[in-house]
């Protein structure tokens, strides 16, 4: 077996924090790809299991053990200031995190916005539980921690099945196939092969908002409220009676909602309430000229424009 020293020969160090999915999950039987709980091998032993021997250049560290359905505030504090501490590190190369697919998208996007950061902080996860027959984890694991080490890398990235995308872009498309994901209409970063990198566009870029307020326990309820046939105001009306301090509104077409609703978040966004509307859709970006009075969030998921107005409002 080759020693990860000799995959990875740069002095520096490699953090990788674990905090549950799939990629740590175990079913009861080889063949079953569904029937697993999430979050039950610890980032150790993931890490043992990449073909090689363990190095002393990677430094694992368990921050949560879930399944990322349940995926909180609070872990996204801890984790904000585990990705800050290691970032600050002169010794660290890159940091890995291995995350559940469910809300990895959200995850990506939330430490995109807050630290944008000069070196890869990547993303990885698996579609099919550590004891499938035909694991997917392991590959992604060791493709991320490649994506991690090389010297020119920057930015929250995403690494699965042989994909990178930007974490400001990376959307889960699929419940079930090994590629679940893709960047939308930006498409993928890159493709790893054989341990390195076919880039085919820049590396992302943004302003880091920093970690500012973060440390709040109080974050603000932001909640998403979606326009279809039917929808009206009571939900609104519903959610702002329980605290609700922030509204997406995830919205058909072009950035539309039905007029009940719509009234609705004009009269919460006039007592003070943010609001922003993004589209459903599952591509492309909400076009400007539309006469709404409620501000659009482009091409942001509705998710994305959660942890947008979430940032903004901490
Ligand atoms: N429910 C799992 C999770 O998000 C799914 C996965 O990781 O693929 O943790």
């Amino acid at each position: 077996m080759q020693r990860l020293s000799a995959l990875f020969p740069s002095m520096k160090r490699i953090v990788i924090l674990g905090t549950g999915g799939t990629i740590s999950g175990l079913a009861g039987q080889a063949g079953d790809n569904v029937g697993y709980e999430a979050g039950r091998v610890a980032v150790d032993d993931l890490v043992a299991g990449v073909p090689a021997q363990p190095d002393s250049r990677l430094e694992t560290e368990q921050i949560a053990q879930i399944d990322s359905r349940d995926m909180s505030f609070d872990i996204w504090r801890r984790l904000a200031q585990r990705v800050a501490h290691h970032l600050a590190r002169a010794d660290v190369a890159g940091i890995v995190i291995t995350h559940g697919t469910d809300t990895l998208e959200e995850t990506a996007y939330f430490l995109h916005r807050v630290f944008a950061p000069s070196r890869p902080v990547v993303l990885t996860a698996a579609m099919r539980p550590a004891t499938s027959l035909a694991a997917d984890g392991p590959q992604n694991l060791l493709d991320a921690l490649h994506l991690a080490a090389m010297p020119e890398a920057r930015g929250v990235l995403v690494c699965m099945a042989g994909q990178v995308h930007a974490g400001a872009e990376v959307r889960k498309i699929h419940p079930y196939r090994l590629d679940a994901f893709d960047s939308g209409d930006a498409g993928p970063l890159g493709y790893m092969e054989e341990g390195a990198l076919r880039r085919l566009r820049d590396w992302p870029a943004g302003t880091p908002r920093g970690v500012a307020g973060l440390e709040r326990t109080d974050w603000p309820c932001v909640d998403i409220v979606m326009n279809h046939v039917g929808a009206d105001g009571r939900i609104v009306d519903a959610l702002l009676a329980s605290g609700t301090r922030g509204f997406v509104a995830a919205c058909t077409g072009n950035g539309t909602l039905s007029s009940s609703l719509e009234s609705a978040l004009l009269r919460a966004q006039e007592a003070g309430i943010a609001v922003l509307r993004a589209g459903r859709v599952a591509r492309g970006s909400l076009i400007d000229g539309s006469a709404s009075r409620l501000p659009s969030a482009g091409a942001l998921t509705p998710v994305q424009a959660r942890v947008e107005l979430l940032l903004r409002l901490l």
